[in-house]
Formats: structure tokens, sequence, C-alpha cells
């Protein structure tokens, strides 16, 4: 399983529909200062499920779209969409039956974000989860911001530890586990309200 092909369109400073074709091997981008070379890997970590407006240098999330420019009228959405090349069958359970995967992330003024597992809509979960799942995603620390490494270093045990339950692949599993964790808080806060109205009853 490896990514193939990113395309965005309207994504921040990319107002028209862009292609870069992931191959085999090294993939280098290089341009000069302010060309757009960070947004291309926020838009990977956008597409991922990536939901903090902070991580995407934006104080809310409909700043990935497109601003406009002098020439160009701003636009009432963005999408990106990541292309995933699955013919080893390594993809997560669920997601596995297909050689390619197609996953789309679109955001529209005043509506939100929208998500696509090959052409089928989807919860923003379902796609945290599947890279999770595959040990990559937003917060997997092969993607590195400017800066993140001296973030790192005056890190806090604990946030470093994070790093190594990515590598270990067991991220999607503390997801699960504090999603499990609700689901017991509120099945007991009800079985609680059960109790009062049967108290009541007697
Ligand atoms: P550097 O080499 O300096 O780090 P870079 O190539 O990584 O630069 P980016 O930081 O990815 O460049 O791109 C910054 C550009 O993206 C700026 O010109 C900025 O105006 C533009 N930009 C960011 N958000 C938007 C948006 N919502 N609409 C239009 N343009 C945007």
């Amino acid at each position: 399983m490896r990514f193939s092909k990113l395309r965005l369109t309207g994504f921040k400073s990319f107002v028209d529909p862009t292609d870069l074709v992931i191959s085999d091997g090294l993939t280098g981008v290089v341009g000069p200062n302010g060309c757009g070379k960070s947004n291309l890997l926020e838009a990977l970590r956008w597409v991922m499920g990536e939901n903090r407006p902070t991580a995407m240098r934006g104080g809310g999330m409909e700043d990935v779209i497109f601003a406009g420019a002098a020439t160009r009228s701003a636009r009432n959405f963005a999408e990106v969409s990541i292309q995933i090349e699955n013919s080893d069958r390594l993809a997560p359970a669920g997601f596995n039956d297909q050689d390619q995967i197609d996953i789309v992330r679109r955001i529209t003024r005043d509506v939100g974000s929208a998500y696509k597992v090959n052409g089928k809509d989807v919860r923003a979960r379902d796609v945290q989860m599947l890279f999770a799942d595959a040990s990559t995603g937003a917060h997997s620390p092969a993607l590195v911001r400017q800066g993140q490494i001296s973030e790192l270093i005056n890190a806090k045990p604990k946030n470093r530890r994070r790093i190594l339950e990515e590598a270990a692949g067991i991220s999607g599993l503390y997801q699960r586990r504090h999603e499990a964790e609700l689901k017991l808080n509120s099945t007991e806060a009800n079985l609680l309200r059960v109790d009062d109205v049967i108290e009541q009853l007697a």
C-alpha cells in the first residue's frame, strides 16, 4: 500500500486542479519561498483527516479554501484527493477489496467537510482509522513540519512516547479504547438513570 497521487483543487494556493504524482523511490518538491511546498504537505495531512486548523496554519478550517488573489476570485470549496495503490492488498480490513483506494475530502464554505472513499460517503473517523491502522495519518511523525524537530527535543516524555506508539502501529487501538471508554461512561450514566426511574416506580 503506497500513495500514488495527490490532487488539489482550490486548496490554499492551488486554485486550479493540480496533480502531484508520487512514483516509486524518492519524490522531491523544489521551488522558491512561498510557492506552496508546505501547502502540499498540509494537503496530505488534511485529506487524512486533520481536524486542527492550527496544524494547517489557519484560524479556522475554511482558511484552507483558496482566498483569492489579484487576478482570481476566492473559491467556495477546496478538495484534496489521495490515490493509494493497494495491489499488495495490505490496506486495513474494510478497505482492502480493491487494487486502488481513492480518498476525497471536500470542504465547502458554511457547510463543512465531507469525505468519500472509492466514491462512497464515509465519516471523518473512518478515514482517520484507515490511516491509523496503516500506521500513518495526519499525526504521523513521518510528516515533519517546520520547527517540529526542536519541538520534539523540548517535548515532555509522554508526548515523545506517542511517536513510538505511532511507529508501533498501536495508535488506532488507543483511539478505539478511548471510544469504548466514552461508551462505557454513557452506559453507566444510563444505568444510574434507570435505577432512579425504578426507585420512583417502586
Ligand atoms: P517556504 O519555502 O518559504 O517555506 P513554501 O513553498 O513552503 O514556502 P507555502 O508556505 O506552502 O510555501 O505557501 C505559502 C503561500 O500559500 C503564500 O503565498 C500564501 O499566500 C498562499 N496561501 C496560503 N493559504 C492560502 C489561501 N487560503 N488562499 C490563497 N493562497 C494561500
